[in-house]
């Protein structure tokens, strides 16, 4: 690996603009770019095409566990594979989003996941910006730069919203950030920053205040 390889993890709740600003990010360092979401969407996909209730643990563990994931890495493309189809657009489906919770609240996934996550991380010589919601703290606790980005949950909803087109109703809205947020907290904390992590609240910051502040970190971090 290159002296100069560069990790950045990224944490945050939805809406926090995590996705966006790692993308712009990796793009300005020249990284390449992990949506690790993209990959827990995935697996939700699988189950559910397989007709797999997400009440049945043992059969989310195994669609999980034997599901073949294959995702962009590039921060200008967008696309996410599971057993060979493209799932691209179904992973943002309301549908996705009401189950993906199934698969990250079960630990055996979790693991899985995160064995993935590390080595697709350490595939390119470059380095990798990869955002999530346990990536400052389990997937790559060493990483060069670990940042915790949170937003109010107003701001959060707007964001969310906005992403959306404004195509969800305000039940969905609220299902897709607080309740899934209140889920996905059951087996991770990514709510207050763990030792180490720098804490950026991007409530009242736009993309590029956000972005800058990350690139001017990550040059201080640099090894
Ligand atoms: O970030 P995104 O909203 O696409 O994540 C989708 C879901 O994947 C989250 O709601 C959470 O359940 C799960 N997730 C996770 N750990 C990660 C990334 C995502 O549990 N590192």
């Amino acid at each position: 690996m290159p002296a100069d390889r560069l990790v950045i993890a990224i944490d945050g709740p939805s809406g926090s603009g995590k996705s966006t600003t790692a993308r712009e990010v990796a793009r300005r360092l020249g990284l390449s770019y992990l949506d690790t979401g993209a990959m827990y969407r995935a697996v939700a996909v699988a189950f559910l095409d397989a007709g797999v209730s997400p009440a049945d643990t043992a059969a989310v563990i195994e669609a999980t566990t034997s599901a073949a994931i294959e995702l962009s890495l590039d921060p200008d493309e967008r696309w996410v594979r599971v057993n060979g189809r493209d799932v691209t657009e179904q992973i943002r489906e309301p549908r996705t989003a009401q189950n993906v919770s199934a698969v990250a609240t079960i630990a055996e996934c979790r693991a899985d996941m995160v064995r993935r996550q590390r080595a697709l991380m350490d595939a390119d010589p470059r380095g990798c910006v990869a955002e999530g919601r346990d990536i400052t703290t389990v997937v790559y606790p060493d990483a060069d730069l670990r940042v915790l980005l949170t937003a109010s949950p107003e701001a959060r909803l707007r964001r969310r919203s906005g992403d959306l087109g404004g195509k969800v109703s305000e039940e969905q809205l609220r299902d897709q950030v607080l309740r899934r947020d209140a889920d996905d907290s059951k087996l991770v904390e990514f709510q207050t920053a763990a030792e180490g992590v720098h804490l950026i609240d991007t409530s009242d910051m736009t993309l590029t205040e956000v972005v800058d502040a990350i690139t001017t970190l990550a040059e201080e971090a640099r090894p």
